[in-house]
């Protein structure tokens, strides 16, 4: 669950991920943990979408118009928001509403800032998502695909950015989500209560000690946080100059078909992924332990399902199909980012 959504921070473009399993397994505090961790942000002052002022071809429709005026976009700097979309929202709350009275009587563009607006570039946590409306989930998804919120009512329209780390969490024995809806959260995590008595403990000491004394907790964990939050910024800067071969590309093919995963999503989502971990590893070429951590938490909820079996990730099955594959992909090597790669590579290993 960590990695999965360490490395959601470290490339929004992965798409999101699926947290599953029992109550009480710490699912939101870990979600809600991550968004401490990442670097501000800075953003147009008054916007309430958060507009990022050194992306211009992101605006909303408001700071467009503003700047069409001439007016001087006012900057702030901002930690990521946290936002928790409640179980009973309405498609009206998540993506905001056009008062169209008011453009009919006075000629305005008035839009209500829904869910999707206070999420921009932030975290979106979703508990419980199987219980949400499934056309709500499809408007969250698609949102997280395209990155941008558009609201259309009798001919008039807005847009605003809305791109955000989505995080959502279910409890499977409370329904499940459509196989369509769940191909769609690029990665899953199954997770379960722990087994082993001493990690149990370790568990409760450490929830008695933050009781005990917040304050104190928060300094003793500080240190380990700073490091954790500089290291996400590092695999940032570092993730653009990541490259991948066409090997690497075929062993990812052959691995999903050796799944009989549906469609090429998957594919795509390993890439991605992998390219995440490798720049987290401080690396910048993707290698096969890079495929293998990203097929893991791509591959679960993709798994086709027998009759009368649960769809389980087996993680040696995975390593040995994964060999397998990488010995099938053709050798000859094809770097992507070309150029930049020696450059960065030297950079690397002058460090
Ligand atoms: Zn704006």
């Amino acid at each position: 669950m960590k990695r999965a959504l360490i490395l959601n921070a470290i490339s929004s473009q992965i798409g999101g991920v699926l947290i599953r399993g029992e109550r009480g397994t710490a699912k939101s505090t870990a979600a809600r943990a991550l968004a401490a961790l990442l670097p501000e942000i800075e953003v147009v002052a008054d916007c309430p979408f958060n507009c990022d002022p050194s992306g211009l071809d992101t605006l909303c429709d408001n700071c467009r118009d503003r700047l069409a005026r001439g007016e001087k976009l006012p900057i702030a700097r901002r930690r990521i928001r946290f936002v928790d979309l409640p179980v009973s929202a309405t498609e009206d709350r998540v993506v905001g509403t056009l008062d169209i009275e008011r453009a009919i009587q006075k000629g305005e563009r008035h839009f209500e800032p829904g869910v999707l607006a206070a999420a921009n570039r932030g975290l979106l946590y979703v508990d419980e998502v199987n219980l949400l409306d499934d056309h709500v989930v499809d408007l969250l998804l698609d949102s997280a695909a395209m990155g941008v919120n558009v609201v259309e009512r009798e001919g008039i329209s807005f847009s605003h950015p809305a791109r955000f780390i989505l995080v959502g969490t279910m409890n499977p024995e409370e329904g499940d989500l459509r196989p369509q809806l769940l191909d769609r959260f690029a990665l899953c995590v199954d997770m379960h209560g722990l087994t082993d008595p001493r990690q149990r403990v370790a568990i409760v000491e450490r929830r008695m000690a933050y009781e005990q004394d917040p304050e104190g907790f928060y300094q003793e964990w500080l240190p380990r946080e700073q490091q954790l939050s500089r290291e996400i910024a590092e695999a940032r800067a570092r993730l653009p100059r990541v490259t991948y071969t066409q090997r690497d590309l075929f062993t990812i093919a052959q691995l999903t078909t050796s799944f009989k995963v549906d469609g090429h999503r998957a594919d795509i989502v390993i890439l991605k992924t992998a390219r995440a971990h490798a720049a987290w590893a401080g690396r910048l070429a993707i290698t096969e332990q890079d495929i293998l951590l990203a097929a893991e938490l791509t591959l679960p909820h993709r798994l086709k399902r027998q009759p009368f079996e649960e769809a389980v990730m087996d993680v040696e099955q995975l390593e040995e199909q994964l060999h397998k594959a990488r010995a099938e992909a053709p050798q000859e090597v094809i770097l992507r980012a070309g150029d930049q790669v020696e450059s960065g590579t030297k950079k690397a290993l002058s460090r």
